[in-house]
């Protein structure tokens, strides 16, 4: 990609009203543009990293048997009635559809799910059944803020998984677990299996909490055992061991927990066991929020000169910065190290822009965050092309074929 015309280009200014690092990064650098608080386009650069977040995500669910599906953004007020979260909801999304009908946005899916299943799921054949989406989500927040962090609009990935019985329920309680631990691994964000209370959900779940000052839950984590408790519901000292505990700001990037058997009976779903007898499905549902993942990223990865993104989600593995382009020669070098890279499969953002000085370039892409940088410029030859890593001071020196061992 040519950065002549990747849409659009980076902000000197930080937008106002943006307080959080991820808000004000994510903006300058051009991933994504504020429509209204809460409410964002994601641009090239940052649909980019959301597919790439989502893809680690989708592959994990496929491997916990997890089969993708689509449920609609659109759900009948009627639904919300039933399970009375209606008027119990606090966050949300209320509209009037045509003929005069109570319509919801959802925030959630068991409204849709459990109906659907209703119609499907007769007997113990038909489980387990473990189903997921990656979908746009709402929440008619009040206050709006802390960049991708809390917003109105946003996207989540929800797997809900129905069983026979609550034994099982737990025996995949457990696989899924895993399944958050090897993604949180993969997207480089350090999480803390936090126990927190199931709120309207259920009676008890766990997080996934990664500590940051803008984040606003707080976490209390012993100084002597693993033990990590949301603060709705902690004492003072450690439940577990006594020990001391210490406050910690913390965004929640993912939860996990058991269903209620009401929704079940609500919309009957139900199933005849091997005995013959009728019986309520066991369920759980494991959120994963995917742009707030990417926020909660940006927060934990930057310095005072940008983004640093981890390999496995930026949106580019290597920015390749063109100097001295008026040179015919060089252009023509720079264009050829940018062909190779990519006959390589390594995807390049090429700063190809003539006119522009070095300090402007290099800035851009440390704002940008791309894991490696390589010049080409006058001095350039081609055994010797100088390459940095975001994360690192130092520029080395090497040849193109010791740059894909590397990569
Ligand atoms: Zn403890």
């Amino acid at each position: 990609m040519k950065y002549s015309k990747l849409f659009p280009k980076t902000i000197k200014q930080v937008p106002i009203g943006a307080e959080s690092v991820n808000h004000q990064l994510l903006v300058r650098a051009g991933f994504i543009h504020q429509e209204m608080a809460g409410v964002y386009t994601y641009l090239p650069l940052g649909w980019r990293v959301i597919e790439k977040i989502s893809n680690i995500v989708r592959e994990e669910m496929n491997k916990v048997n997890g089969q993708e599906i689509l449920m609609p953004v659109l759900h009948p007020g009627e639904n919300w009635k039933k399970t009375g979260r209606f008027d119990s909801f606090d966050v949300l999304f209320k509209l009037k559809g045509a003929g005069d009908k109570d319509l919801v946005l959802g925030p959630t899916h068991e409204e849709i799910i459990y109906p659907l299943l209703a119609e499907y799921v007769n007997s113990y054949k038909d489980l387990p059944l473990h189903l997921y989406q990656i979908q746009t989500k709402f929440r008619n927040e009040p206050r709006a803020k802390a960049g991708l962090l809390r917003t109105r609009e946003f996207i989540m990935k929800d797997l809900y998984a129905f069983h026979e019985s609550d034994e099982d329920r737990d025996e995949y309680y457990k696989i899924v677990r895993e399944a958050y631990l090897r993604i949180f691994k993969k997207l480089e964000l350090p999480v803390l299996i936090t126990k927190a209370s199931g709120g309207t959900f259920s009676d008890l779940s766990e997080e996934f909490q990664v500590v940051t000052p803008s984040g606003e839950d707080t976490i209390l984590i012993c100084s002597k055992c693993d033990v990590v408790i949301n603060k709705e519901i902690a004492g003072k000292d450690c439940s577990e061991c006594g020990g001391v505990i210490k406050e910690e700001k913390a965004i929640e990037v993912g939860n996990i927990f058991p269903l209620k058997r009401a929704y079940a009976e609500v919309f009957n779903l139900s199933f005849t066991d091997k005995k013959g007898e009728k019986k309520i499905v066991s369920a759980g549902c494991y959120g994963l929020g995917i742009s707030r993942v990417m926020g909660a990223i940006v927060e934990v990865s930057h310095d005072d000169k940008g983004m640093i993104w981890p390999e496995s989600v930026a949106p580019f593995r290597v920015h390749l910065v063109g100097l001295d382009l008026e040179d015919k020669s060089v252009m023509e070098m720079a264009e050829k190290v940018h062909k190779l890279l990519e006959a390589e499969g390594i995807e390049v953002l090429f700063d190809d822009r003539v006119g522009v000085s070095a300090g402007a370039k290099f800035a851009d892409a440390d704002l940008i965050g791309i894991p490696y940088r390589i010049v080409i410029s006058k001095k350039t030859t081609e055994d010797k092309l100088e390459v940095k890593k975001r994360s690192e001071k130092e520029t080395k020196f090497m040849s193109f074929k010791q740059f894909l061992e590397i990569v």
